[in-house]
C-alpha cells in the first residue's frame, strides 16, 4: 500500500498524533502503509522507541548509522538491543572512498579544524548512510525532543520533508528526560552506561564530551564549535547546512 506523503497529511497525523501515548504513535503511524523506518543513535529516547518497538513487534525497520566513530558502549549497545527485543538493527556505515577523501582532504580529525570540514564528516559519515537507510521509506520515526536544546523547541510531532519526500514523525516531541528515566526503570530498557557518566546525548567518540552540571542537554556535543545552534545535519534542511565544498553531499 502506498502511503501519502504531502504536507497536508504531515498536520493531520500532527494533531492525530498528539493524544496518543507512544505505543499509540508508532502504531498509527506503522498502519499508514509504505515503508517506515526508525533511526536510532542508541540514545535513551531512541532506546525507549526502540523497546516499544520491539515489545509490540511493529511492523517498523530498526536503523542505526554505524559511523566508524562511536563508543565502544554504544556499539556494543547495538547488539544487546537485538538480543533483548529479538529484532535486527540494520547498520548503515560510510562508504571507504568518502573517508578516503575526506582524510586526504581534512585529516581523520579535520572536523576540529573548521565547521565546514565538521559538516563535510558529517556528511560523509551520518548523511550520505542516512540517505541510504530512508531509500523508498513513507515515515522517518526519530527521537527529537523539543526539550533537548533551544532549536528542537518547536519540534512537532509531524512534518513534511520536503527534500526527502516523506514525513518525519518525532514522536517523543512533547516527552521530558524525567518521564523517560521513568519509562526506562519501568520497561528495563537497556540504555548507554554513558548517560550515568555525564553524557545526556551521544554521538561520535570524538565529538561527544560528557556536560557539566546546569548546562544544556547537548552542550557536549562539538563543544568546540561557537554556534548554539550546532547540529550534524541530519535534522537541518540540506539548504541551511554551510556550503559543502567537499563532495560529501
Ligand atoms: S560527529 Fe564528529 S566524527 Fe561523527 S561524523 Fe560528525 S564530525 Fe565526524
Amino acid at each position: 500500500m502506498t502511503a501519502i506523503t504531502d504536507k497536508g497529511t504531515a498536520k493531520a497525523l500532527d494533531d492525530q498524533l498528539a493524544s496518543l501515548d507512544l505505543a499509540g504513535r508508532l502504531s498509527l503511524v506503522a498502519s499508514l502503509g509504505g515503508r517506515t523506518v526508525f533511526t536510532t543513535s542508541l540514545g535513551i529516547e531512541d532506546q525507549v522507541i526502540t523497546a516499544a518497538i520491539g515489545t509490540h513487534r511493529l511492523p517498523i525497520d530498526v536503523a542505526t548509522l554505524e559511523t566508524g566513530r562511536l563508543f565502544k558502549e554504544t556499539v556494543d549497545l547495538i547488539g544487546e538491543t537485538e538480543s533483548q527485543y529479538d529484532i535486527t538493527i540494520t547498520r548503515y556505515h560510510p562508504l571507504k572512498d568518502d573517508i578516503d577523501e575526506y582524510v586526504a582532504k581534512y585529516g581523520m580529525n579535520g572536523f576540529y579544524e573548521s565547521v565546514e570540514a565538521r559538516h563535510a564528516c558529517c556528511g560523509v559519515r551520518k548523511l550520505k548512510p542516512l540517505a541510504r537507510a530512508l531509500e523508498g521509506a513513507s515515515f522517518w520515526i526519530t527521537g527529537l525532543r523539543r526539550g533537548q536544546s533551544g532549536n528542537r523547541a518547536e519540534t512537532p510531532f509531524a512534518e513534511f520533508d520536503a527534500e526527502r519526500n516523506l514525513i518525519k514523525i518525532n514522536v517523543l516531541a512533547d516527552w521530558d528526560i524525567e518521564t523517560l528515566k521513568a519509562y526506562v526503570e519501568e520497561n528495563a530498557v537497556p540504555v548507554n552506561p554513558l548517560h550515568a557518566r555525564g553524557y545526556p546525548s551521544i554521538g561520535c567518540e570524538p565529538c561527544t564530551r560528557a556536560i557539566k552540571p546546569g548546562e544544556p542537554e547537548r552542550a557536549g556535543r562539538w563543544w568546540w564549535e561557537n554556534d548554539e545552534k550546532r547540529e550534524c545535519g541530519l535534522h537541518v534542511p540540506e539548504a541551511a547546512l554551510p556550503s559543502l565544498e567537499s563532495s560529501a553531499l
